[in-house]
């Protein structure tokens, strides 16, 4: 196999499963460089955040997921300090990326180049124990069911924490539920300067037990490619609201057409395949 793909380059490159990235348990030894797109690409010279740190703790490091490009590593102890000393609480840090980036056998199909970090918005004023951080317990802040806040679960500190992920300069944008979104928008000042954050602030389904922060492409990935600025504005008008699920009145379901239209295969960048040491 590996003859074949010196062979034929990067035709060889789509042919990497999932799994593969998932075998290499080391990193590179080059300078940190994130490659390709966020859901389609790599990172060589990765760096390990560490197990322990002020502010923060990885849960499930049994599967090895929290390597990331430098910049994604010194952002988390950027927002660990802040949280710690500001806010007297820990973050809980989820998937970053794998030793080598890639794709991962299950979840989501980004955290590929090492600039995407799941954060949980279970946030701890004590430190979790091990076991509790092999298999812990995510909260949810949205009543899914009926489309609002779970006020219970929500507090001040979720609304800070976010601010100041979001304003931190090396971050593009943050995922999270419109419902957080909304949230959020109510809580900030009217003021148009203090606002400008809430524009990397996007709506998307799923993130309600964690938020996703996305770091831009960093100086000297000159590979990386990059995320495309998010509208201007702070996104929490009629885009926001049109994520809402409509009551009524409700028209009869369409009869879907299932399209013939082929999915397209993606072509991993061909610098990813050198990546790879079981080809
Ligand atoms: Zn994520």
């Amino acid at each position: 196999m590996r003859l074949f793909c010196v062979l034929v380059g990067t035709f060889c490159s789509f042919l990497v499963s999932a799994t593969t990235w998932e075998k290499e348990k080391t990193p590179t030894v080059n300078s940190t460089s994130s490659i390709g797109s966020y859901a389609n690409g790599c990172l060589d010279g990765a760096q390990a955040l560490p197990i322990d740190g002020v502010g923060y703790q990885i849960i499930r490091p049994q599967r090895g997921r929290y390597y990331g490009h430098t910049e994604a590593i010194q952002f988390i102890e950027r927002l660990g300090i802040t949280t710690s000393e500001q806010l007297d609480t820990n973050l809980l840090v989820g998937d970053i990326s794998l030793p080598r980036g890639g794709r991962f056998s299950s979840g989501h199909s980004s955290h590929q180049t090492g600039l995407d970090i799941d954060i949980w918005l279970r946030l701890t004023s004590k430190r979790l124990s091990v076991n509790e951080l092999a298999v812990p317990k995510p909260v949810s802040v949205v009543d899914l069911t009926n489309y609002k806040l779970r006020k219970l679960n929500w507090t001040d500190d979720h609304f800070q924490v976010i601010r100041y992920a979001a304003k931190d300069e090396k971050v593009v944008r943050i995922f999270v539920h419109p419902v957080i979104k909304q949230a959020l928008c109510d809580r900030e000042t009217p003021d148009a300067d203090d606002r400008a954050w809430l524009g990397k602030i996007r709506p998307w389904w799923g993130h309600h037990s964690h938020f996703h922060v996305r770091l831009k492409c960093p100086e000297g990935s000159t590979n990386c490619v990059a995320q495309a600025n998010p509208p201007k504005g702070d996104g929490c008008g009629d885009e926001l609201a049109s994520w809402a699920p409509k009551t009524i009145p409700v028209p009869p379901p369409k009869k879907v057409v299932k399209s013939k239209k082929k999915k397209k295969v993606k072509v991993m960048p061909s610098q990813c395949l050198a990546l790879i040491s079981n080809k």
